[in-house]
């Protein structure tokens, strides 16, 4: 995946903590798996440009589709 220049989260607007920019180590997003259900949700000018964030990924998983809203 292209590195992203975006350190915020496209949901909830967050610092995402994504380490793509970082080289030394790979970003835990390359490990997590992100539900397609919750890309959707990114707007399709942030798409393939800034990570969904830790929190939301968890927030999603465990609200479930329903009832999630990006805050
Ligand atoms: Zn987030």
């Amino acid at each position: 995946m292209q590195a992203s220049n975006q350190p915020y989260c496209p949901l909830c607007t967050s610092i995402n903590l994504c380490g793509v920019n970082d080289t030394t180590k790979p970003c835990w997003c390359t490990l997590e798996k992100v539900p397609e259900a919750l890309i959707q949700r990114v707007p399709d000018a942030e798409k393939g440009k800034s990570c969904i964030c830790q929190a939301c990924i968890k927030k999603f998983n465990l609200v479930g589709e329903d009832n999630f809203t990006a805050l």
